[in-house]
């Protein structure tokens, strides 16, 4: 891939629509909260904590991924920490011009059981209210103070709005899932909507089918999202959209296994927020474990992922980061690594960006905007680029 095109993802506006908070738990903060919070932990420094995180390699399985995601959400204790997470979160994101950002959090996995540390003592648990203010208070300084960030040796203020979605664990019951509705249901103004996380395989979205039809009745104006079809197949997904009647499929990457759908998720305009480093990071050694057969689940290297097959059959695909601190890397890294391993051109590029602002959760005026936006920052590199080396523009043709 060349430099410019580079250059071009880095400085693009990007509007991110798979994110787990909790997901962006770097090393480095996981050592300080649990220092803070006087949590002991099962390395003996962070070298050893950061080797966990297996930098540059796939986890061996899904299981090492997620004890090290529920590591990270024990040291969760204050809204102080809350409210660090997801700052330093939208610093990153907004150094990296991300400009809008709908993110998910995981309320369950903060006031269930979280078990117990090596010497048997309980971690603390905590309170809905806790988990959600911090979340909220960064959220709401980031639109309306902004944050600051360095850019180019300088520091710049960059405002960054959000929407934010609670998400239910679906390896745990619907029971369950109604509790935790009851604890939201004083922090409704700070919910724009519902998602559907965790472990997906075995756990088909037919088991919340009574939660989702309570969340449609109860919360009409809130957005409706499940993960479907990342390890799951395509009936996972169709069945999301026709049970829970979802507004917007969290992956879907085995939508394209069915031909029917494909077209069906074309033809309504279904966003699917995909996560590239993500479904590599995961996919490398999970052939079988997952599924109990041999089956590739989603590829072992970049080259094979399936986007160019989504833009191809019109599907609104765009390019997320999940959990981008135990996948190696934000949204910028994703892009580039795609763009990289399957040779993307720059109308490529252009079209995930679009397509994730039409799905996006924003007024039409807010996506008018953002759409203007970015026809200004593509018209805008290109003339600079002429500008440079008019050899390689149009400039010269008109000459
Ligand atoms: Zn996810």
């Amino acid at each position: 891939m060349d430099a410019k095109l580079q250059k071009f993802i880095e400085g693009m506006p990007k509007i991110e629509l798979h994110l787990h908070i909790e997901g962006t738990m770097e090393p480095e903060m996981l050592m300080q909260l649990a220092q803070r919070n006087g949590i002991e932990l099962p390395y003996k420094d962070i070298e050893e904590l950061k080797a966990a995180y297996k930098r540059g390699s796939a986890y061996e399985n899904l299981q090492e991924f997620l004890d090290l995601y529920y590591q990270g959400m024990n040291v969760l204790c204050t809204e102080e920490d809350f409210y660090d997470l997801t700052k330093a979160y939208l610093k990153q994101v907004a150094s990296e011009n991300v400009t809008h950002t709908e993110i998910f959090f995981d309320p369950q996995g903060h006031t269930m059981d979280r078990g117990k540390d090596k010497d048997g003592n309980p971690y603390p648990t905590v309170s809905f209210e806790t988990a959600i203010n911090g979340i909220t208070r960064a959220l709401d300084e980031a639109k309306t103070e902004g944050l600051e960030v360095q850019v180019d040796g300088r520091t710049e203020k960059r405002k960054v709005t959000s929407k934010l979605i609670m998400s239910f664990l679906r390896h745990m019951s619907e029971e369950d899932g109604f509790k935790v509705l009851e604890q939201a249901k004083p922090h409704m103004d700070k919910i724009d909507g519902f998602g559907l996380d965790s472990s997906e395989w075995g756990r088909e979205p037919a088991l919340f089918e009574r939660l989702y039809e309570t969340l449609r009745k109860d919360y009409p104006e809130k957005k409706l999202l499940a993960h479907a079809g990342e390890e799951g197949p395509a009936a996972y997904v169709e069945q999301a959209l026709d049970v829970l009647k979802i507004d917007r499929i969290d992956h879907g990457n085995h939508v394209l296994d069915d031909e029917q759908l494909t077209s069906r998720v074309a033809s309504q305009g279904q966003g699917m927020t995909v996560c590239p480093l993500s479904n590599l990071k995961l996919s490398h050694k999970v052939k079988g474990a997952r599924f109990g057969h041999d089956e590739e689940v989603v590829m072992t290297d970049l080259g094979q992922h399936r986007i160019k097959d989504m833009l191809a059959k019109n599907l609104k695909a765009s390019v997320h980061s999940d959990d981008p601190a135990f996948f190696d890397g934000y949204m910028n890294a994703n892009y580039i690594q795609l763009a990289r391993a399957q040779d993307l051109k720059q109308e490529d590029i252009v079209q995930l960006a679009q397509n994730a602002i039409d799905t996006s959760f924003l007024s039409p005026a807010e996506k008018a905007e953002k759409t203007t936006e970015l026809a200004d920052y593509v018209t805008r590199f290109n003339a600079a680029q002429r500008f440079v080396n008019p050899e390689a523009g149009q400039v010269r043709k008109f000459g």
